[in-house]
């Protein structure tokens, strides 16, 4: 059984993950989606909200579960029994970073393999960042983000 972590602030789940996950879920046989606590991101929502509204957008895929952590990304791969680390890419701005930590990530644990996937053309533009400041101002964010995660993120805007 080959089990694929994917790990990402989430702040908050947007169409794009969305999209990635259920692709990347057709190829592997269980899907953990990691939610980082990482603090130094000042996330809008807390890690609880995070990842009650993961839980809620992916409620009807069965091979996916989600779990969160603090620390190494390889130790919560390992805890899984996880041997792939899959991470989205939209444009090359986004190679250099993703580039150093998959390296770094061998380094640390060379059984783990990071795989990427192209994020769809439909939503190359589109970022958690941009998704709060559409919010933020009023626009209208549906069709970019989970219907729970709309109602959500109107919320704690309000
Ligand atoms: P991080 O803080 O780890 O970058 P994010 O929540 O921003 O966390 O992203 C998690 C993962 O999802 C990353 O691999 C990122 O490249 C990917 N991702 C984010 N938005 C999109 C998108 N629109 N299409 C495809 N992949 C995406």
């Amino acid at each position: 059984m080959i089990v694929a972590v994917v790990p990402g602030s989430f702040d908050p789940i947007t169409a794009g993950h969305m999209d990635i996950i259920k692709r990347v879920s057709n190829l592997y046989d269980k899907v953990i989606i990691g939610v980082v606590v990482n603090p130094s991101k000042k996330p809008l929502f807390s890690l609880e909200d995070r990842v009650k509204m993961v839980k809620e957008a992916i409620r009807d895929n069965k091979k996916i579960e989600v779990d969160s952590f603090n620390g190494l990304l390889v130790e919560f791969v390992k805890k899984h029994g996880a041997r792939v680390i899959i991470r989205g890419l939209r444009a090359v701005s986004d190679f250099e970073h993703e580039f150093q930590m998959a390296q770094l990530n061998r380094r640390l644990n060379s059984d783990v393999e990071t795989m990427f996937v192209m994020a769809s053309p439909e939503y190359a533009y589109l970022s958690s960042s941009v998704v709060k400041e559409i919010a933020q101002y009023g626009g209208n964010i549906s069709g970019l983000v989970p219907p729970n995660v709309d109602e959500s993120l109107r919320d704690a805007l309000a």
